[in-house]
């Protein structure tokens, strides 16, 4: 990025890239006799969450990967969802579990987040990896926070040394993504509904992300002049149009880089989901992602 330059993160763009890279190394891998195998599990019948599924299902089949879509209804006992996954762990033949979140309520998602087999763990949530990422060491990285930093990568905005924000601090998008720049050299601040005067926090960050959920939070006057912009938040507007976390119009015009909604974060998040199940079927076959990268 040059210094002055003022543009708009294609996510869809770069996704398809990633995706279309991840579909050369399936391909090597099933030409080895490896089939990566995902099975998703859904819980009721939350509209959003169905969407969900039936875009990481297409993606997947268009890259290569089986999937499986395991549809459970929303009275399902949290015991026989723990069956399902522990059949699923001794399956050789599966090599990522992911089950969509939220699950409904009543159910226990933190015994089902913790029963998942670590080196199936897609998702990146299991314990063993969340600690294993603070720790810097090997493990399945959560798919959106993995988009986030590609997509900072793939579009040349340098990290190391950089002043990070991160505006929310949940254990699917804040904590990872905060701990992903800090391994990549960022400084970074984490924060969320009870930091004092946001704002302030915000505009110091050359690199800001926003993931709260909160509607075009973050104003234009939020924003350092030239900083890269990161809106993770998916938001439905009054008038049914989905909205980021940022106000797009007003932080364009002060960024030197911003990711838009839809298309930004949301399609690098399925990318790089197809990218963990590539990646962990690999490794359960003992095969050398490296060795996958396509010859010049
Ligand atoms: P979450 O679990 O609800 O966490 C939201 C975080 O934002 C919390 O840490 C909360 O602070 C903080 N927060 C809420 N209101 C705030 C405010 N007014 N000022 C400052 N901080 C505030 O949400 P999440 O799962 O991280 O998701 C965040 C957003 O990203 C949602 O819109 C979600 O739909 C979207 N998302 C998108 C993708 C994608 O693929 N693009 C993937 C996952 C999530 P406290 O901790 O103090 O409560």
């Amino acid at each position: 990025m040059q210094v002055g330059e003022r543009f708009i993160i294609d996510g869809r763009t770069v996704a398809k890239e990633v995706r279309s890279e991840v579909a050369e190394r399936v391909a090597a891998l099933r030409r080895m006799g490896v089939v990566p195998r995902l099975c998703v599990c859904l819980v009721g019948d939350d509209p959003a969450s169905q969407v969900y599924v039936r875009n990481k299902d297409r993606a997947g089949v268009g890259a290569g990967l089986e999937v499986e879509t395991h549809t459970l209804a929303a009275t399902t006992a949290t015991s026989e969802l723990l069956a399902l996954i522990e059949r699923f762990n001794r399956t050789d033949e599966i090599h990522g579990i992911l089950v969509q979140l939220p699950l409904p309520e009543g159910m226990d998602t933190q015994a089902v987040l913790h029963a998942v087999d670590p080196a199936k763990d897609v998702d990146g949530l299991h314990p063993a990896n969340v600690g294993a990422l603070w720790r810097g060491e090997e493990g399945l990285v959560p798919c959106t926070p993995a988009g986030c930093i590609e997509l900072l990568d793939r579009s040349a905005i340098p990290i190391e040394g950089k002043r990070a924000c991160i505006i929310g601090r949940s254990a699917l998008v804040g904590k990872p993504v905060a701990a992903l720049l800090l391994q990549r050299n960022a400084t970074v601040t984490i924060c969320h509904s009870r930091t004092p005067d946001l704002p302030a926090r915000a505009r110091e960050a050359e690199l800001l992300v926003a993931a709260v959920g909160r509607a075009e939070l973050v104003r234009g006057d939020w924003v350092r002049p030239g900083a890269a912009v990161l809106d993770v938040g998916i938001n439905r507007g009054d008038d049914g149009r989905l909205v980021g976390d940022v106000a797009f119009a007003e932080v364009r015009e002060v960024a030197g880089a911003v990711t838009p909604v839809p298309g930004g974060i949301g399609p690098m998040t399925i990318a790089m989901l197809l990218q963990n199940t590539a990646r962990a079927a690999a490794r359960q076959s003992g095969i050398a992602w490296e060795s996958l990268t396509p010859q010049p």
